[in-house]
């Protein structure tokens, strides 16, 4: 295999990317203005590797890290471009203005990203993790939160544009150390971004290894949450610590520690090249297991045969499809929309043409305040369609496995546009906008915002 230096590409020197010569300037000027709204970044593996230049700009890889004019407002874009194409200059605050503006109005932080299940331990809120399901703990690491290249869709892009405050990480591990021995219910451990992977094997060996050394309360798996395999598979074969960190991993197997690589592969073209099949199988050899999972989107992914093929490929790679996901309300939504019945309709086509092998994959999912919610059919009860729904991560444990109702709406595309089905006025886990009372053991997550026990109970059949 031979090496490849990483040569990134941002808004500053797009210029430079010879094959977008081929787009006429008036859309060139587009995507430089949508650059200054929303993050952008590609590197010489995506440009040289990946994206199919004949066809660009339908181009799906091509459509995954570049900037499209429409995912801004039409309003907005002419203003922007208006802007950068001043004349005598435009005045940096007349910029920043707009892009508070633009970015305010695109819900930057989905789900209650940055407030809601930040832990906090004797009045000392824990900055850089999240714990909203009972076994499962969210880390931060501070030099992880950025990309080896940014996904148009990306659903974390308020903290790619520089602004600290919608940021979230931590540079130290021991509070999350102490954090995991009180808490006797977490077994893994989620080390995501941004991309870890992004950060040196020698940094990342900061947070991993007094892991091993304590071996804090009931931890039995380390996640990693990464794009590095479609964006950057040198970084296992040829980067100057790609050793150290093949030889990290495995020490976190040999540790006794399940290693699960949650590979965010959105198109099958990431899985067909030489680079990407040398670094499954190099990450494989340590034991680490790799599942797959990715949000589906217009313009990108949204093509049954296409998933089943992936998924496909993902098996014979020795990789365990896990998860398709639904697009967040946040950023360009708009463009990438897909309704939740075409959804479903994408999902079941392509879960039919699978063995049974691939199909441990589970979708169509929506990761949403009160939990992961999975859209799993539509059926009709007489004479009127309904979308049938089941919680499978809950904020609340009692929640899992819960099935509920919706109102068929060919339109709506997230949980927030559904009515309950059967006249109810909300859904189970939902407030009724009567009275509300803090539970005790929500006080765990002082920060999030409180369900109210009461609309629980009073839903409760
Ligand atoms: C998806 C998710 C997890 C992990 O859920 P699994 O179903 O165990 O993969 C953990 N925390 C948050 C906040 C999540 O969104
Ligand atoms: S890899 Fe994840 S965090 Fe990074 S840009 Fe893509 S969606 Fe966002």
């Amino acid at each position: 295999m031979k090496a490849k230096r990483f040569r990134p590409y941002s808004a500053a020197n797009i210029d430079s990317i010879t094959q977008l010569k081929r787009l006429p300037k008036s859309q060139l000027r587009e995507m430089q203005a949508v650059a200054k709204i929303l993050p952008f970044r590609t590197n010489n593996y995506v440009v040289e590797e990946l994206i199919d230049w004949s066809r660009i700009p339908e181009d799906p890889l091509f459509q995954l890290t570049f900037p499209q004019p429409q995912m801004l407002h039409k309003s907005d874009l002419r203003r922007i471009t208006e802007l950068l194409a001043t004349e005598t200059g435009y005045s940096p605050e007349q910029l920043k203005s707009e892009q508070y503006r633009i970015r305010t109005a695109m819900n930057p932080h989905p789900a209650g990203q940055l407030q809601l299940n930040v832990p906090e331990e004797e009045g000392e809120v824990l900055h850089g993790m999240q714990h909203k399901y009972d076994e499962t703990v969210l880390f931060f690491p501070k030099q992880g939160q950025t990309c080896h290249a940014y996904c148009t869709y990306c659903f974390r892009w308020a903290q790619f544009i520089g602004n600290k405050e919608l940021q979230m990480a931590s540079g130290e591990v021991e509070p999350l150390i102490r954090y995991l021995d009180r808490h006797p219910e977490v077994s893994d451990l989620l080390i995501t971004g941004g991309d870890p992977m992004f950060m040196r094997s020698s940094v990342l060996r900061r947070y991993i290894e007094p892991l091993l050394r304590h071996r804090p309360g009931n931890l039995q798996t380390i996640r990693i949450g990464t794009k590095s395999l479609s964006y950057w598979p040198y970084r296992y074969l040829s980067d100057k610590d790609s050793d150290d960190l093949i030889s990290l991993f495995h020490e976190i197997t040999t540790a006794g520690y399940h290693l699960s690589i949650m590979a965010h592969f959105t198109h099958i073209r990431e899985l067909s090249t030489l680079a990407v099949e040398a670094a499954i199988r190099r990450i494989k050899e340590t034991g680490a297991i790799i599942r797959c999972q990715s949000p589906i989107v217009r313009h990108i992914n949204d093509d049954a045969s296409m998933w089943a093929e992936m998924w496909r490929r993902e098996v014979q790679l020795g990789m365990i499809p896990y998860y398709m996901f639904i697009a967040r309300d946040t950023g360009p939504k708009a463009y990438f929309d897909i309704p939740i019945a075409e959804t479903l309709k994408l999902f079941s086509d392509a879960y039919r043409q699978v063995s049974g092998l691939a199909r441990t994959v589970r979708g169509p999912s929506m990761s949403a305040k009160p939990g992961k919610i999975l859209v799993d059919g539509i059926t009709e009860i007489e004479g009127e369609k309904y979308f049938v729904l089941k919680m499978i991560q809950g904020r609340e444990a009692s929640w899992v496995n819960k099935v509920f109702y919706a109102r068929y709406d060919p339109k709506a595309s997230w949980i927030t546009e559904l009515k309950p089905a059967f006249g109810e006025r909300c859904f189970f886990f939902e407030s009724n906008g009567r009275g509300s009372r803090t539970p005790l053991k929500q006080l765990r997550n002082a920060a999030m915002e409180a369900i109210p026990e009461a609309a629980i109970s009073i839903h409760r059949k």
